[in-house]
Order: C-alpha cells, then structure tokens, then sequence
C-alpha cells in the first residue's frame, strides 16, 4: 500500500499552515509552523503570486495531505463522490470523514490520522464485530467501531480509558469501552477543517 514516508512537518511548510499530522507534538512551540513557517526549499522564503490553477493545486494538496491519501485513491474518491447524488464536492468531504482511519481519529483513539492508520493496519479495531485492518474501509450508519478486546488491556489503549474527547456529534464515543458509534453520516458544517472544496471540484472537472 503506497504512502508518503517524508517528513510531516515539509507537508505543513509546503501548505503554509498547520495540518496536525503529529498528535500531540502539533500543539507545542516544537511545531516547524510556529518556529519557521516558510516553505521547505532553497527559494522558500521567496513569495509567489499563484494562478487560478495552482490555487486550485495547492487546495488539493493541502486535502491529501489532511488526509494522508495519495493521488490515485484522492482522484478515486473523487470520480465516486460525483457520481453519487447531492453535491459532489460535500460527498467527496463525506467519503473522506468516513474512512475508517479518520473515524479513530475522530472517536480519540489516535492523536492523528496517521497514528490512526498505523493503528488500524496493526490490527487493533474491530467493525461490526469483526476485525478491520484496512485504514480506507468506508464505515455507515450504525457502524461500530471498537478496539479489539486483546488490544484493550495494551497501556496505550488503558490510557484512553481516563479521557474524556470531544468527538464529532455524527459519532458517539465510549470511552469506557474503547468503542465508538456512527450515529448519523457526517454534514459539511461536521467537517471542521479549513477547506475550500469547489477548488477541487473546479480542478478535477477540467
Ligand atoms: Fe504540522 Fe504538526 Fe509538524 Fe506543526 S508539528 S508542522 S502542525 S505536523
């Protein structure tokens, strides 16, 4: 399964803003942003007048890398998202909330989405019942998602047990029991991330 093995902190630099791909790391004056915003590179300090199209480059960028997906799957969920009906640039924001890795994340199971995928890939969630170690699978309604009973007595998961999260009002978290529900599929106004979807919509559909 291909992804980015870079440095998170370039992908910040490089979108001029904070993305929280680090957890908990993302919040302290340790964060590359708060310490030297520029972007990576020789000429990163320089400043440059984007077009309409590299505008419309960089929103995409910025959204993969929200979401850690590399461009085949980014464009895949894209071609879905338009053929569903409703709005193709709010479908596209719901498929990414609800993958699976996203929705660790989002019950504060992970303190990232990346640490939220590496939690899936090893294995320690279970949906419905039964095991789930691919990071892309798109939960629904109703959908439960819970760590895996081997798993819950690990210190990481034993941990989580103490705090209390603030999870999204499309899921329900129980914290007590490491499991989490999907109680309704998330709205745009859900989807608390500095986005400008129609960019991508106006690039893909050129
Ligand atoms: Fe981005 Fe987090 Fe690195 Fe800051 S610490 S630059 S928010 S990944």
């Amino acid at each position: 399964m291909a992804r980015y093995t870079g440095p998170s902190c370039r992908q910040c630099r490089r979108e001029g803003m904070k993305l929280y791909l680090k957890g908990e790391r993302c919040y302290t004056d340790k964060c590359a942003i708060s310490r030297r915003g520029k972007p990576p590179g020789q000429h990163g300090g320089r400043r440059i007048k984007l077009s309409s199209y590299g505008i419309q480059l960089r929103e995409k960028q910025k959204v993969k890398r929200y979401y850690g997906i590399l461009e085949t799957q980014f464009r895949n969920y894209y071609e879905k998202a338009a053929n569903m009906p409703g709005i193709t640039g709010e479908n596209f924001l719901r498929l990414l909330e609800s993958r699976l890795d996203n929705v660790v994340y989002r019950l504060g199971f992970a303190s990232s989405r990346k640490e939220a995928r590496q939690l899936v890939r090893h294995g320690h969630f279970t949906l419905n019942g039964h095991k789930a170690d691919i990071p892309s699978i798109i939960v629904n309604v109703g959908d439960v998602v819970e760590v895996k009973e081997k798993s819950k007595n690990s210190p990481k998961f034993k941990e989580l047990k103490e705090r209390s999260v603030n999870a999204p009002k499309w899921l329900e978290a129980d914290m007590e029991n490491l499991k989490g529900k999907v109680v309704a599929a998330p709205t745009r106004e859900d989807i608390d991330l500095p986005i400008e979807e129609h960019l991508i919509v106006e690039l893909y559909s050129k």
